[in-house]
């Protein structure tokens, strides 16, 4: 049995999701974050010839906290959905605004993911494969440590067209970065569709009961969510 375990710049993967969206194109097309851990699997099947235990989903990603007209709760809900109802590993890390427009460029994201993945190298038996979702070629020190462990690496990433490439040439031409063929999320679009069910969902508000698609843990009706960005609107000072 390989071991393997997933880490996923969840910016990056951020910054993929319309393109994908725009590929498959259908309006209503959703990534599905619980087949994706399942593509990677099969795909590590397919390449080794073996079973695969997949250990961990390692998500990282960033919050905007104190932005000035910005409510993350919208974020809040999509990380507490990966956590609870897709069971990655979350770790969310939060970007200060200070209650100015702009914030300072920060890269804990990026070090928060290679020092899981470094540590994790480093506890005998964790895994034998990473799995990386990401495109920059600044992750190249990370990969190029995991392997000297004498650890296997995969990059999960993005072929892209028409200018848009989110994977460094780098990443998918060095042959000293990565043991198997890079899996191509667009090549699969089919298996990372996410079909959208109704279903009778309760107002954690009002009690009231109501139709709906979404899958938060949880759940405003829509007349309490239109009264609440109403009471926001005329909260927060008007910009421009
Ligand atoms: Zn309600």
């Amino acid at each position: 049995m390989i071991k393997a375990m997933i880490f996923i710049d969840g910016s990056w993967l951020y910054h993929v999701r319309p393109y994908l969206l725009n590929l498959d194109g259908r309006q209503d097309f959703e990534l599905d974050y619980r087949a994706l851990p399942i593509l990677i699997r099969n795909y590590l099947v397919e390449q080794t010839g073996a079973p695969v235990d997949l250990v961990r989903t390692h998500y990282f990603g960033t919050i905007a906290v104190n932005k000035p007209g910005h409510d993350n709760l919208r974020e809040r809900q999509f990380y507490e959905m990966l956590n609870k109802r897709c069971n990655y590993q979350t770790e969310i890390y939060e970007f200060d605004f200070k209650n100015r427009e702009a914030g300072r460029r920060e890269n804990c994201l990026e070090v928060g993911l290679s020092t899981a993945a470094v540590y994790n190298t480093f506890q005998p038996g964790a895994y034998d494969i990473a799995c990386i979702l990401a495109g920059d070629i600044d992750y190249q020190p990370m990969i190029r440590q995991i392997r000297n462990m004498g650890k296997r690496t995969l990059l999960v990433g993005v072929k892209g067209a028409n200018g848009f490439y989110p994977v460094h040439p780098r990443m998918m031409e060095d042959p000293n970065m990565f043991d198997y063929p890079m899996l191509a999320m667009d090549e699969h679009l089919d298996k990372l569709h996410y079909e959208r069910t109704e279903q009778m969902r309760t107002c954690d508000s009002c009690g009231k009961e109501e139709l709906s698609t979404f899958t938060s843990e949880w759940f405003y009706c829509k007349s309490c969510r239109d009264e609440y960005k109403q009471l926001r609107s005329r909260q927060t000072p008007v910009e421009g």
